[in-house]
């Protein structure tokens, strides 16, 4: 027999002694693993089992079933696919770890709300039909400054219905500066056309001046649109519209202003390492027509997208056909009135979970990492502490440099124990750092560190995390 020849029926000889679902399902061992579990998985299980080994033989591998496979496929149906990370990357609104975790009081009004029936639609005064957005609107109101709101699904419907609504068949003048890709395939020339707007860029990239607009207005102009930079940030020889007169430019030629302002902070946030940023109010009152904002950027809540403005131009968005089609559920409207309660209660920088990040102290932060640090001190992990640098994430302020603390693990591969710690129960996702991984501690709470710190010391022994 050649070498080929005795190589394939090795691999058929494998084959064969591969078990068959019955026999296994039959197997003592595999019956004790199935006791507490569904027959539907369990068959699942033995199936995916049996198929792994298959395909490593076929693929060469000398390998044989054993019935341990069987455990770990079941741990892996046992487990959700979306399930809860921690987030040691230092970035606070991480779009791939979902974007703002939300505060005890809008988990508590979600699971209430969604436990049974709620009054979505209804008015319990009269038992009229009512509005979903009413429940929010006389919050949105009071902290923007605004006339009137509406809540669609996220940022980019919020763009895609205002500019639909206000300038569908008509041109849209925006600056070259502003002509911003957000991540996520959300381009504002692609926007733009879907909508059914033509875009008229203006200015350079770096400088546009109000000239640029004026000059730009036609008859068929239907809007204005400023939109916010997000995730990068022009320097040097800049110069942009000053909002004052874009609204006045848009005052006086009886055209609609509107700025996407991205991450839209309800509120000032002072700290260090933190620029300035408009606030949704500077920018109403400033007298922009309509202004679109993310719910789970800066604001801390569930993922909506939030328009404010003028009562007469919110009118002709909620009567936009797009309107039914982006509009949020019962679950977003019950998170994000909680969120926005505690702005109105004065307590945003402590309970929203978002805010506390971006703010947290340094000393809070270092006190931490200490804990982290000392956790890992006591199974003799190697690592220091150091110095790093946080970020706010989620597309806003990009030169924001949040001074930090991590512990960077030593005498590991970086790469392989980040693998590990994914794989972990819970997962653990970090930053690799020149070769190192890094655990940053602005994201994690103090039961977080403690629960890092055992995923760390099971995979530097290589046990399961
Ligand atoms: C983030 C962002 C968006 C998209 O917001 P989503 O809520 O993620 O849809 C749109 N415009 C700007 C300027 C942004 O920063």
């Amino acid at each position: 027999m050649t070498s080929s020849e005795t190589e394939a029926s090795r691999r058929r000889a494998l084959l064969e002694a591969l078990p068959s679902i019955d026999e296994l399902l039959s197997e003592e061992r595999v019956m004790a693993l199935g006791r507490g579990v569904s027959r539907p998985v369990l068959v699942e299980a033995c199936r995916s089992a049996v198929a792994e080994v298959r395909r490593q033989i076929l693929s060469g591998d000398e390998v044989r079933f054993d019935v341990e496979r069987v455990e770990r496929q079941l741990a892996r149906l046992g487990r959700p696919s979306l399930r809860r990370v921690l987030n040691a990357t230092g970035v606070v609104l991480h779009t791939n770890l979902g974007r703002a975790p939300l505060s005890a009081r809008a988990l508590e009004r979600l699971s209430e709300v969604a436990k049974g029936y709620c009054n979505l639609e209804l008015e319990l005064d009269d038992g009229e039909r009512g509005s979903r957005f009413a429940h929010v609107v006389e919050l949105l109101k009071r902290l923007t400054g605004a006339e009137d709101a509406i809540v669609v699904n996220n940022c980019a419907a919020a763009t895609l219905l205002t500019l639909g609504a206000l300038a569908a068949g008509r041109e849209v003048v925006v600056s070259r500066g502003e002509l911003v890709e957000i991540g996520g395939g959300f381009r504002v020339p692609d926007v733009m056309r879907e909508s059914g707007c033509a875009l008229v860029e203006v200015g350079t990239t770096n400088r546009t001046r109000v000239a640029d607009y004026v000059a730009a207005i036609t008859p068929a102009t239907g809007l204005l649109l400023k939109v916010h930079r997000s995730n990068f940030a022009l320097v040097g020889f800049t110069e942009e519209a000053p909002r004052s007169e874009l609204v006045a430019l848009g005052r006086a030629k009886g055209i609609p202003v509107f700025e996407d302002l991205g991450s839209g902070a309800l509120e000032p946030l002072h700290g260090e390492g933190l620029p300035a940023e408009p606030t949704v109010r500077d920018v109403v009152s400033a007298g922009v027509d309509v202004v679109a904002f993310s719910a789970d950027k800066l604001l801390g809540g569930p993922q909506a997208g939030i328009v404010v403005g003028r009562r007469e131009v919110l009118g002709r968005l909620a009567r936009h056909p797009l309107q039914r089609a982006l509009r949020v559920d019962k679950l977003t409207v019950a998170a994000l009135e909680a969120t926005l309660e505690a702005y109105r209660d004065g307590t945003a920088d402590v309970e929203l979970p978002a805010r506390a990040a971006v703010l947290a102290r340094p000393e809070a932060l270092r006190a931490r990492a200490a804990a982290l640090s000392a956790a890992l001190a006591a199974a003799q992990v190697a690592h220091r502490v150091v110095a790093s640098t946080a970020r706010v994430g989620g597309g806003a302020l990009p030169l924001a440099e949040l001074p930090s603390c991590a512990v960077a693990l030593e005498r590991v591969p970086a790469v392989e124990l980040h693998a590990r710690l994914r794989a972990g129960a819970p997962p653990v996702v970090a930053r690799v750092n020149d070769d190192e991984l890094w655990l940053d501690v602005r994201c994690l709470t103090d039961d977080d560190c403690l629960v890092a710190a055992r995923q760390v010391i099971n995979a530097v022994r290589g046990a399961p995390c």
